[in-house]
């Protein structure tokens, strides 16, 4: 199985699927994660936050896998945006992951009622250049925070992590993102499970035609819209079947038609908004 790479603004690369360990309890992590690249998985994504760090570093580690052929994510938590405090941040996650850099670290939350997601983001442009990091991101930014971000420290973002599945698209940071070599990933690329999107026709028909699971109809729209994902689950046959999408293609009309469910009735962000977070 290849996974597609995409290149990054910094000349990087990153595998387009991956493997998110949001909610996977420390004490499964290790065994969920080896499941996972035994399955073929490379590219994982954690965060501090979500103190599964050391779980993914132990599976890392019995792994046998060259560092060079993983991709791995963690993020900065919102209360260590401040002074030097994203260096000392920086250094646990590698100890708990047992690395000696990160492929991508990401600002989490801009957190704005701080106004501090500006002097973090530059905190990550130096990180990269101690090597601590090979690219450096944000996640949950809305066009406002991007656009402060590269006006002040003049470092575009590899990535932006959002909230982004059929049901809620988010078009405008998607635009200005891609106006400006911004990759997109979407966190929730299957609504988390929280509304019937895969009973929606649109959803349900794309799968019968493809003989392929409405899952898998989504990560298909996701991927080849160009988005970045790594649906999260600990059952290794979901885990099969939501790598094995690179062996169809929707049509124009099916993309279309999953275009068209946002707003779904009811729908919309199924996480926070990012102003609301601090
Ligand atoms: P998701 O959309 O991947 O949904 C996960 C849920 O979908 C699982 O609990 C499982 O029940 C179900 N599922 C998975 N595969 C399935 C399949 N094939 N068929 C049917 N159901 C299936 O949501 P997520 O885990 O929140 O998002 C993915 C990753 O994004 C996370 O693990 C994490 O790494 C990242 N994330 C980031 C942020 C952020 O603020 N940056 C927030 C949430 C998640």
């Amino acid at each position: 199985m290849t996974i597609p790479a995409l290149e990054l603004n910094d000349g990087n690369s990153i595998p387009q699927l991956g493997y998110g360990v949001f909610k996977v309890p420390a004490d499964e992590t290790e065994r969920a994660v080896s499941q996972a690249l035994e399955i073929g998985y490379r590219h994982i994504d954690t965060a501090a936050i979500y103190g599964n760090e050391e779980g993914v570093g132990a599976a890392i580690a019995s792994s046998g896998i060259a560092r060079d052929e993983l991709f791995i994510t963690t993020k900065l938590w919102n209360d260590r945006h401040h002074d030097e405090e994203p260096r000392a941040a920086i250094a646990e996650s590698l100890t708990k992951l047992g690395l000696e850099k990160v492929d991508l670290y990401l600002v989490h939350w801009p957190t704005p009622a701080k106004d501090d997601y500006v002097h973090a983001f530059a905190k990550l442009v130096e990180l990269r250049e101690a090597g601590l990091t090979r690219s450096i991101g944000v996640s949950n930014f809305l066009v406002p925070h991007l656009e402060r971000v590269v006006d002040e420290t003049g470092v575009v973002p590899a990535v932006n992590q959002i909230e982004l599945h059929p049901a809620y698209q988010q078009r405008d940071v998607v635009a200005w993102s891609d106006e400006h070599g911004i990759r997109t990933e979407a966190w929730g690329p299957l609504g988390q499970g929280k509304y019937d999107l895969f009973g929606t026709p649109a959803v349900a028909d794309a799968a019968a035609a493809h003989g392929v699971t409405p899952a898998q109809a989504v990560l298909r729209w996701h991927l080849q819209k160009g988005i970045i994902v790594f649906p999260k689950s600990v059952r290794a046959e979901r885990l099969r079947e939501n790598l094995d999408v690179f062996g169809f293609t929707l049509t124009d009309a099916e993309v279309a038609a999953i275009d068209a469910l946002d707003p779904l009735d009811g729908s919309g962000r199924v996480g926070s908004h990012p102003d609301e977070v601090n």
